[in-house]
């Protein structure tokens, strides 16, 4: 593995974040009518945007404080923004409520819905982080609801967000997509940007590490990582993957490709201050 490359401290701290336990019931989605489901699979309608799943109250502010401790330990130069946001948050069992149904609704500024005023940068790191794990187990419970190969889009079936890796499935080197913040996987064409409708992309790899290689775009300067499963034992832990990886995204970067950050639908990651 490439973890010698990778910091130290951020293999730690996503270590301590997958840790964290999750009751089965913590996040609730029913799928909207066999319709509804055909009807967002033709028109490639992300499933978050057509059913809002739902997340208990109390469990969530405790993940909150959970997730926030765990920053602290690994990044204790943010205690103090993140001590700040603790006291932010909502009291009131009705405002509670309301801040935790508009965590998964678009456009909905959460900042708004504190007490106080507070880093929005912080408040964005903690909650991606925070709202990560509930948002694997949403992938797990939704994306059965579409069929994923037959997805073929640049963007991911359940939350819309932009692939962070893709993968070159053992068998026949079938390509897949995969999305870094419900970790959910679909089908995509062999070639081709996800980004932008280029049919063409081209790639790289790096010396000594045959299983990845970077595939890139003249048109829209995007790239994409990709792994190889051809080129290795057993089947890629994607999830690791891409934080073990980090050293490919630099060196993209360095040559000038963009990093085209997922566009997240959570409110959350809105950081442009109030409006
Ligand atoms: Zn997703
Ligand atoms: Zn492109």
């Amino acid at each position: 593995m490439n973890s010698n490359i990778t910091p130290q401290v951020l293999v730690d701290f996503y270590s301590k974040l997958s840790q964290l336990s999750l009751p089965e019931e913590s996040i609730i989605f029913a799928p909207p009518g066999p319709q509804m489901i055909s009807y967002g699979q033709e028109n490639k309608i992300p499933l978050l945007n057509i059913c809002s799943p739902q997340v208990d109250t109390n469990f969530f502010f405790i993940l909150l404080e959970k997730v926030g401790e765990i920053i602290i330990t690994h990044y204790p130069y943010l205690e103090k923004e993140c001590r700040q946001i603790f006291s932010a948050l909502p009291t009131d069992i009705s405002d509670r409520e309301l801040f935790v149904a508009n965590v998964f609704k678009p456009g909905v500024n959460l900042l708004t819905l504190l007490k106080n005023d507070v880093s929005p940068e912080a408040f964005g790191f903690l909650m991606t982080h925070a709202v990560k794990p509930l948002m694997r187990q949403l992938g797990k419970i939704a994306a059965p609801a579409y069929d994923l190969e037959e997805w073929m889009k640049g963007s991911c079936p359940v939350c819309g967000g932009r692939p962070s890796l893709s993968l070159l499935e053992k068998e026949v080197g079938k390509r897949y997509l995969y999305c870094g913040l419900c970790e959910v996987k679909w089908r995509f064409q062999r070639l081709g940007c996800p980004y932008c409708a280029n049919p063409e992309s081209q790639f790289f790899r790096v010396e000594g590490e045959e299983k990845y290689r970077i595939y890139y775009c003249e048109n829209c300067s995007g790239y994409i990582k990709t792994i190889d499963e051809r080129k290795m034992e057993g089947t890629a832990d994607l999830f690791w993957e891409d934080i073990n990886t980090v050293h490919l995204d630099i060196l993209a970067l360095r040559e000038g490709y963009i990093n085209i950050q997922p566009e997240l639908p959570l409110s959350a990651l809105k950081q442009n201050g109030t409006d």
